[in-house]
């Protein structure tokens, strides 16, 4: 029998809302789970779970791994081709139906109680706790957490959207009977980038299946779509030409900026909703699984206590915000300078393996950003500054004339 009276309601079940949702119930809490989707539900992504995420889940979840790669063939501009591999895996591709599937089922085991099919409408707080409406009723409780993804409602009462750095992304899932495997390596990912003047495109194989998909910042969004195409057919992946009836899905990804508050009061935002993806690669599955296990542990230490808020924003200030802080450095980065960027991964064996160990949470976007840049690492806030301001010009310029375009 689901109790009446929660200590906290999670607004979406997707990997963040999930496991803070299994944290908080195994340690004996009263937790209420929300997702308008029915599981198992499919949701946009690549699916592409970096090494990193492995210590942030605390249950065995190796049978939804559909494959695991170590190495990954890059194109630029469809160009220049080279092939990196690394001596242990790097990306666990999932299939995110199964694998959302799969941590839910584990909140469920552990007490949460999950109201599917449920949409929330608002969240507020008062003195006492905070109050969520949706659309199968009114709910209140100590805590709310908004783990509802990238169009998060409850990271509206904390945040406008400017609170934030957007980029987009779009994907296809295909059976691998769609696709040419003559041109599609089961066991290796593919990388073409340097077509949008930031951004980039990939191949996830997932077993039976494959994901190919394509993100830049939301400046560039427009070119999505069609950049998207033109990577599948100039590199010959579908066994049949390209359809218009492709169906083509995506949205846009917020990383969390300086502005970004993450917790005020009884509202507290994980994942996606909290801005959590790192904007290099755009992944966001490991930062949400990490970010649920710090919400439950704060949230653990100091239920009740008025200073929560407070530690979790800097709890997040101090890990996963330092680490989006510098791979959004890379990222301006690789856009005002990008053939410096990709010769670096294509010839130095050290920026390489700092990059692998940063996917296997072996080393940090801090470590990478030295590597690559070298003796000017030193440099500091004036490279920063004047790199940031390349970017800003080099994102309003028209994309270079494609044949797609
Ligand atoms: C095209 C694309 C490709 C991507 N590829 C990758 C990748 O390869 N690797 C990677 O790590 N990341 C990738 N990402 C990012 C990744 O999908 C997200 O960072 C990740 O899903 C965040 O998890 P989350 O739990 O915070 O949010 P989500 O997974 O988005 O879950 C949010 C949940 O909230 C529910 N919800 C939303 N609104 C409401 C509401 N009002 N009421 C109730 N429920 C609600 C949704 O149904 C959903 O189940 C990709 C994103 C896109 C768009």
């Amino acid at each position: 029998m689901a109790p009446t009276c929660w200590d906290v309601l999670v607004a979406g079940g997707g990997p963040a809302g999930s496991l803070t949702a299994y944290h908080l119930a195994k340690a004996g809490l009263r937790v209420a789970v929300f997702d308008l989707g029915k599981f198992p539900r499919t949701k946009a992504c690549g699916g592409g779970v970096q090494v990193r995420t492995q210590e942030a889940i605390p249950f065995d979840w190796r049978s939804v791994i559909r494959a695991s790669i170590s190495s990954a063939e890059f194109t630029c501009n469809f160009g220049r081709r080279f092939v990196r591999g690394y001596r242990d895996p790097l990306v666990h591709c999932v299939l995110r139906s199964e694998f959302d599937n799969f941590l839910m089922e584990r909140a469920v085991e552990a007490g949460a109680k999950l109201f599917e099919g449920v949409r929330v409408l608002h969240a507020e707080q008062d003195a006492l706790g905070a109050r969520v409406e949706t659309s199968a009723g009114r709910f209140s409780a100590r805590y709310v957490i908004g783990a509802d993804g990238a169009n998060s409602i409850v990271s509206r009462a904390l945040n406008a959207r400017s609170d934030f750095f957007w980029q987009a992304a779009v994907y296809v899932e295909l059976p691998i009977d769609c696709i040419r495997l003559e041109r599609v390596r089961l066991d290796r990912l593919r990388v073409d980038w340097g077509t949008l003047t930031s951004g980039y495109a990939w191949v996830f194989p997932k077993g039976d299946m494959v994901n190919i998909g394509a993100g830049c910042p939301a400046q560039l969004a427009r070119s999505l779509k069609s950049y998207l195409k033109t990577f599948l057919e100039t590199e010959g992946l579908l066994s049949q030409p390209v359809r218009e009836t492709l169906r083509v899905q995506g949205h846009q990804l917020p990383t969390m900026t300086p502005r970004t508050t993450v917790a005020r009061g009884h509202v507290l935002l994980v994942g996606d909703a909290a801005g959590f993806v790192e904007p290099l690669t755009g992944e966001g599955i490991s930062y949400a699984c990490h970010g649920a296990r710090l919400l439950a542990r704060t949230l653990l230490n100091k239920f009740g206590d008025h200073t929560l808020a407070e530690c979790y924003r800097e709890a997040v200030r101090a890990t996963i915000g330092h680490e989006l802080r510098w791979a959004r450095r890379l990222l301006s980065f690789g856009t005002s300078f990008p053939n410096l960027f990709y010769w670096a991964f294509e010839h130095s064996e050290e920026v390489w393996h700092t990059f692998c160990r940063v996917l296997r949470g072996e080393d940090t976007f801090e470590g990478l950003r030295k590597k690559i840049l070298g003796p000017f690492a030193f440099l500091g806030a004036p490279l920063d500054f004047l790199v940031r301001r390349i970017e800003r010009s080099r994102l309003i310029q028209p994309q270079p004339s494609a044949p797609w375009s």
